[in-house]
Formats: C-alpha cells, structure tokens, sequence
C-alpha cells in the first residue's frame, strides 16, 4: 500500500506537510525519522509526524530519510506538541528544542556560470560574476558568497535575477551537510598473526605488547602517547597485517570529570525526615504512579540525598532518570556527587557544551548509554527511553523558563507533563519553592513532602550532634548606618568587624552583592547629566577594568567620558557600588584578605565558573564575593559569615513576583553559612528593613511569607491564581511599533470581549522601552486560572491572525511569563 507521511518542517511555520513516501524510504521514515523534505524552492529538515495510507500523485516525494532510528521517540514527539500548543509556538519550534542544534541539514542556493564572462556585455558587475564563477571550476559558488566577489555588502539579487532569465547563470539550491556531526577517531587493534611476529624495532615492540595488554580497541592517539611509537611505525605495522587500524566515533566529552577518580559514595544513615520522604517517593515509583512530590526542605535538610536514594531505585527497576538543576548549580561539587554514585551512567549536559559535544551526549543518551542526564532546562527534553523519574532542583529558580528563542516554555511545568504523560514520577525539590507550586500542594494536586530541619552534623569522633541550627540572622539598617557612623563606603562597620573577626578565625565569609561593575551610574554632580545606551533605554555601568562604562543589555563599551559633555564640568559622581567596588573596598580595608570575585564578568570563560568554586573551596580565598551566583547550591564547611551587602537591589522593582524573588535569594544565601560543624551568622545591609520578605527571611519563616504572598496574588488575580500571556511587540521604529501595539491591544480586546474574565492590560511601552535598537511594547492578558489554557490560548491566536506584521516588526508571544519586560 503506497504510503503518505505528514511532517513537521523544523522552522517556525505551522501545520503538518504532507508528503508522499517512496518505496525505498517505507521502512525508515516512521514517525519521529528526521526528513529532508523539498520546501518551497528549498530543502528542509522536517519530522515524520505520523504516516497514513494513500497516494497522490500531486504530492511531492520525501528526498531523503536522515535517522536510521527516529530521533524522537513517540512520547517526545507527543511531548513537544503539547510544549507547541500550550506556549504558542509552531510544532517544529518545540521540535527544535528537543534536538541537538546544528543537526538539521538545509538547502542554500549555489551559482554556476553557463556562459563566458564576455557573453554578458551589459555591465562589469555580470562580468566579474562570471569570471569568477568560471574559476569556481564547475562547483559553482554559494550565492550568500556573490556580495563577497563584488565588494559589497549585500547580494544583488536583481541582476542574479535578469542574468538567470538571460540563461547565462543557474542557480540551484543544494543540500548543505549538517553543521554539526559525529566526529571520528583512527583506533587500533591486534590484528592477526601479531603473535610470535618478528619485529624491527623497540617501538614496534612496545606498541604491540601496549595492544596485547589493552585487550581490546584503543585509540590511536592514546596509544602512540603511551608508548612513543609515531604513525610511521603504526603504518609498518599495518602493512605486515600485524595491526589494523580503523576510524571509529568517538564522543567528545565536555564535563571535565573523566579525568577524576571520583570516589564512591559512602552509604548515609537517613534521619528520619529523609525516610519519610524517600518512602512516599519510592512507593510511587514502585507503583508505576505518575505522581508529582512537592520536596519542600530547608538549605542542607538533605534533599539531594533523597533524589540520590530515588534515582537509585529507579535505576533498580531497569527505567531511567533526568536530574534538572538550574545552570548556575550546576557546579562541580553537584557533579561529583551523582558520578560518586552512578559513576558512567550519568550524562551531564550544560550550556557551555560545543555543539559536537552536545550531539554525542544527545546520540549516546539516545542510545541508552547514559540511564541518568543531569542539565539545565533543556535537559528535560533528553531522548530517553522508559523513563521512570524527572527531578527539578531548586524549582523556584526562574532561569528554567526560556525567553529567546521560542518555544519560550518552562521546564519545571514541561517536567510535571513529561512525567505525568509518561507514567513517571516527578520530584520538584526546593527550599523555597515557586507560589505556583505550593499553591499546587495545597490544591492536593502534588503532594507534599517536608523537611524542616537540617540534617544532624556528625561530630570528627564519629559522634551526631543535633541539626546545625539555621543561622541566626541580623539586619542593619543603611539609612540609620549613614546617618550615625557617617557610613562611606558599601560595607558597615558591622559588617567590617564581622568580616575582620573570621579573617582572624581562619573561617570563610560569602559576600553577596547583586549587581556587577563597579558602579551602577555615573552622574554629572553640575547639571545631572547620565551616561545612556546609545540602542538601549538604559543608563550605563562603570567598570573598572578597562576604565570604561558598559550597557548590561547590549554589552556596548564607552570611554568615561570627561568632563561632562553637557555642561563641562569635571564633577562626574560613580553612585553606587557594584561587585568591583565592593572589591576594591575589602582590599582596602583588609589589605591581608584574599578575595575571589564571581560574577558574569569573571566567569564569561568556560571553566571560569569551576576554578574560582574550586579556589574557594581548597580555601584558597578568604571571601567569596559576587552577584546571585555565590547564592546557589554552594557547600563549604568553612563559611561561617554570609554579608548581603544591599538586599534592597530587586525589592522594590515593578514585578509582582518581585518580594518572591527577595525572599528566595536572602533565604538561599542565608543557607550558605555555618553549614557543618562551624556555628554561621548571616549579616543583611538594606535601607527597608521592614520589607516583608525581609522580616520572614530573618526568622526563616517560609510558610509565613507564603500565607501572605498567596493572598495578595489571589487579591490581585496574580499568579498561581490568574493566567497570564505576554505579548511583546518590537519594531525599528517608535512610532510604527507603537501602532501596531495598538491594533494588537484592539483585537484582543475584540476577542477577549467573547469570553468572561479575561482581561487585557496595555499596551504600553516595555519597562525598557528599548533594547539593542529594538523599540518594545507590551500587552498582558489576564485570566482567573479557572479558565482553561486552551480557551486563552485560541483567543490569543484568534487575535494574532486580526493582525498583519509589518515586516522588520516582531512579536512575541510569552505564556506564564516570569521576570521583567
Ligand atoms: P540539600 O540538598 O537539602 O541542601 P544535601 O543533600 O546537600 O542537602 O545535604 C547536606 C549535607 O548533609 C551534605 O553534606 C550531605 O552529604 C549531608 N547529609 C545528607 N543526608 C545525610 C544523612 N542522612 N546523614 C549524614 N549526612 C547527611
Ligand atoms: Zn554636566
Ligand atoms: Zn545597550
């Protein structure tokens, strides 16, 4: 029976394609088989989404089939078009996200010359075409290549265009191989009659007896390392047959823990609490109950312990296992604790992965080499099989939404479907859980499971003692510091003596100040002149290093300029202090101490993140200073002072989430001290100390901060109560995005007026009205959530399609949207 197969082509077009399937490809272009498919005038990639019987002749055959197994299994497939409806996006955008990047093949079109350059006497600019194309020797030249030839910045299409219907050029578009592919290695092996053979040299010698030793293949490279040997005496070896060489794939492994011998992990007694939640975890797991646990325990309760024991279990009943952590806790010291568990059988992917790094851990895992993968967010869409257990570390943490590109989904909330769809279970840890969450638990929709204590610290004599108590926690108030000590600089004199009283001890202090650069603004004391982005709506940040300014969202970087260019004057003021500042005051004041600095400015290298981890952890360092990073996941026995030297950086910002975020990071950072044996203490610097999020973090009382964050967002409609879409307009223009703002916010007033609840706030400019020469709006649609995703989600597509996009404009849909516009 001749066969149809309906595709999802890998760009951001909706709808299935329909295709008819060739003979030849029946058996392999099943659904979730990559495809090449012709496109218009072009190849693309696309994916089977399902095959149905029928011809028709009409229909355009599938080129080619690019899996020999389909790269999606029918779970993830099915997966990525919930992902598709939910977050509005086209099928093959959530396609995309859950394969490796780089992989999909795709057409480019290519030039060839059919005449001589004297064929086309028109203009020189035809000729110069020609000539060159003539010496491409019959290959032709990529016609992306053609503004190259004449020295100018862009193709011209025009004249391609009459020389093409003058029949003196042709363009075809051909397949250009993936960007990204496995990568193979020459490996050898005894061959045979290797034994008892007559050899020439001490080289050859030595590496026959290093493949008799090996027993098995080794790669070439290692081989000649080890040994001496050079690739002449590899050949002479193969010649005589004594050797065989071959080229085989190789991954190329990326998290830097091969090397290392981790050492097993010794089995813990698990206190109490820790057994009460592995057994309600483990009787679901064993049950084959796609059930989702809410794993609230305070900061060092043991919580990765538990998903240890979980993981553990699962592995026990032959299913496999993905562990999301959020980028930034994705330390070694999270690494080293699985591999000490599950040795190989841990894939860890991260951000930093090149491209050919992330397609062997992808096709390994694919495999079933790797029964666990720990990642970041998109982890959550790893190829695996017989899946039993999705854990989400530190779920609160909004770095597991993506904004850019779409699909823009957050992958706690892909996480809980994955599993629920998948018959698994879903374990979201946190210390301070999301509002969303909890309000889930308290729905009865996950079920709760807490840790409220730490777990008890075992003494050097083997001996337990009582939980480290949670450290005390004390609040000095800026305003009254500056009034009273004359404060100059960003550290109090409380906080100075603190800090001068662990440099004594020989103890660790963390110092948290969530801002980088030196300082935030610069200002003209005369006239009040401020440095701004010349394509961002923002004012710009002085850095040290270099002595210049720099835009956080675009990275410009200026000169500081002097004097001021509007009034010229020399009084240009540096208002407030960011990391380097802070550092520049320690050193000064603590000329002894050695400080290490964390922030996106010290660890933009790959690795960077580790060495200044591992520094601080050989103690190394005598404080740990930066932005939000220093405030996750860390553990080192030695830190017994944590300083939040100005808590009020994200209090007070226009985000109704904004008190959420504030309790999250002085809780978490608060949780870095006196961990182990060592007695902490956490300082907090802030100029609102009667903010609630500050009052509840200092008596670490997470419920009370819930009770009454929950009710203000059911009073307001927020959520976990309200829905909520962002719809973001960008344009060149000011004036053209405004409008096409405004038609927006008329259609979905139209369709929102169909269905009751549903409110549509804006539009108005974006809270950064403009980012990299992009002017922003923005639109919120609000619902109760009792309205289902569904309805909001055609009404907003409704809308989309009252709307025509001038071009260069841009539009974004954002679904549960987290964080500022
Ligand atoms: P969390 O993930 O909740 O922050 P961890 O699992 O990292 O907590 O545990 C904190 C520390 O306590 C770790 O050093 C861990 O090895 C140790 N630990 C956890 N459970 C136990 C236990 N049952 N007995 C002894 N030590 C434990
Ligand atoms: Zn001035
Ligand atoms: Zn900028």
């Amino acid at each position: 029976m001749p066969a149809l197969a309906h595709v999802v082509p890998l760009t951001p077009v909706d709808g299935v394609y329909t295709y008819r399937v060739p003979e030849a490809m029946a058996d392999e272009a099943v659904p979730g088989a990559r495809v090449l498919v012709p496109f218009g005038r072009r190849q693309i990639t696309g994916v089977v989404a399902e095959r149905v019987e029928g011809s028709d002749d009409k229909l355009k055959p599938l080129h080619d089939v690019l899996d020999a197994r389909p790269a999606l299994t029918s779970e993830l497939l099915g997966l990525t078009k919930w992902v598709a409806d939910y977050y509005l996006c086209a099928w093959g955008e959530a396609v995309k996200a859950a394969l490796p990047s780089g992989t999909g093949v795709e057409s480019h079109r290519v030039a060839h010359a059919l005449a001589p350059a004297d064929a086309w006497p028109d203009d020189p600019r035809g000729r110069k075409l020609l000539r060159a194309l003539a010496e491409a020797n019959g290959t032709g030249l990529p016609v992306a290549a053609l503004a190259d030839v004449l020295g100018r910045k862009s193709v011209p299409q025009n004249l391609l265009r009459r020389m093409e219907a003058a029949g003196v050029l042709r363009i075809d578009h051909e397949v250009q191989d993936a960007a990204v592919t496995a990568k193979t290695a020459r490996h050898l092996r005894l061959g045979d009659g290797a034994e008892g053979a007559a050899l020439r040299g001490a080289k050859q010698r030595a590496l026959l007896d290093h493949l008799t030793e090996a027993g098995e293949v080794v790669l070439q490279a290692e081989a000649l390392a080890a040994t001496g040997a050079t690739s002449s005496t590899v050949k002479g070896l193969v010649e005589r047959g004594l050797v065989e060489a071959f080229d085989a794939e190789v991954e190329r492994r990326a998290d830097g823990m091969d090397a290392e011998a981790v050492a097993p992990a010794e089995a813990l007694d698990l206190h109490p609490a820790q057994t009460a939640a592995l057994a309600a975890i483990v009787s679901a797991i064993e049950a084959d109950r796609a059930e989702t646990f809410l794993l609230h325990g305070v900061t060092g309760s043991g919580k990765t312990e538990v998903y240890l024991r979980a993981l553990r279990a699962t592995l026990d009943r032959g299913e496999t296992a993905i562990v999301l952590v959020p980028e930034i806790a994705l330390t070694p010291q999270t690494v080293r604790r699985f591999r000490a568990h599950f040795g190989d059988r841990v894939a860890v992917l991260h951000s930093r992965m090149s491209p050919g790094e992330r397609l062997d851990a992808w096709t390994r895992i694919r495999d079933g080499v790797y029964p666990i993968v720990i990642g970041p967010r998109s982890a959550v869409f790893a190829p695996l099989e017989n899946l039993g257990l999705i854990v989400v570390d530190e779920e609160h943490e909004s770095s597991y939404k993506q904004f850019d590109p779409a699909p823009r989904y957050h992958a706690r909330d892909v996480a809980v479907m994955r599993a629920h769809r998948a018959g698994a279970v879903c374990v979201l840890g946190s210390a301070t859980p999301s509002m969303e969450s909890v309000a889930n638990a308290n729905a009865g929709k996950y079920t709760r499971l807490e840790m409220p204590e730490r777990v008890p610290v075992r003494g050097p004599d083997g001996t337990t003692r009582a939980p480290a108590p949670l450290p005390p926690v004390r609040v000095l108030d800026l305003a009254r510091e500056k009034k009273v000590r004359r404060l100059k600089g960003a550290l109090s004199h409380e906080l100075r003596l603190a800090i001068a009283d662990r440099l004594a001890k020989g103890e660790q202090t963390i110092l948290l100040q969530n801002r980088r650069g030196y300082a935030p603004v610069l200002t003209c004391e005369d006239c009040g002149w401020t440095p701004t982005c010349r394509d961002c709506a923002v004012s710009l940040t002085v850095h040290k290093t270099g002595r210049n300014l720099r835009c956080h969202y675009c990275g410009r970087a200026e000169r500081i300029p002097r004097p001021c260019p509007e009034c010229g004057s020399d009084d240009l003021r540096q208002l407030g202090a960011g990391t380097q500042r802070v550092e520049e005051e320690i050193a000064e004041v603590f000329p002894a101490a050695r400080v290490l600095r964390m922030d996106l400015d010290t660890t933009s290298r790959k690795g960077a993140h580790r060495r200044i981890l591992d520094a601080f952890g050989r103690g190394d360092a005598d404080i740990l200073l930066g932005t939000q990073m220093v405030a996750k996941g860390l553990d080192f026995p030695r830190v017994t002072l944590v300083g939040v030297v100005e808590a009020d950086t994200g209090m007070l910002l226009p985000d109704f989430r904004a008190a959420e975020r504030t309790f999250q990071l002085l809780a978490q950072v608060a949780g870095r001290a006196g961990r182990h044996e060592l007695e902490g203490e956490v300082l907090i610097q802030t100029r609102n100390p009667e903010h609630p999020a500050l009052q509840f973090a200092l008596r670490h009382d997470f419920h009370g901060f819930a009770l009454g964050e929950l009710a203000e967002r059911l009073a307001l409609g927020y959520p976990p109560y309200g829905r909520l879409i962002g719809v973001e307009l960008k344009g060149p223009h000011e004036g053209s995005t405004r409008q096409l703002a405004g038609r927006w916010g008329d259609a979905l007033v139209t369709e929102a007026g169909k269905v009751a609840g549903v409110e549509v706030l804006g539009p108005v400019p974006a809270l950064i009205g403009r980012v990299k020469r992009w002017w922003r709006f923005q639109i919120l649609v609000k619902t109760p959530r009792t309205l289902p995703a569904s309805v909001l989600a055609s009404m907003v597509r409704a809308a989309e399609a009252r709307v025509s996009l001038p071009s260069g404009h841009r539009v974004n849909l954002d679904v549960d949207p987290v964080g500022l516009y």
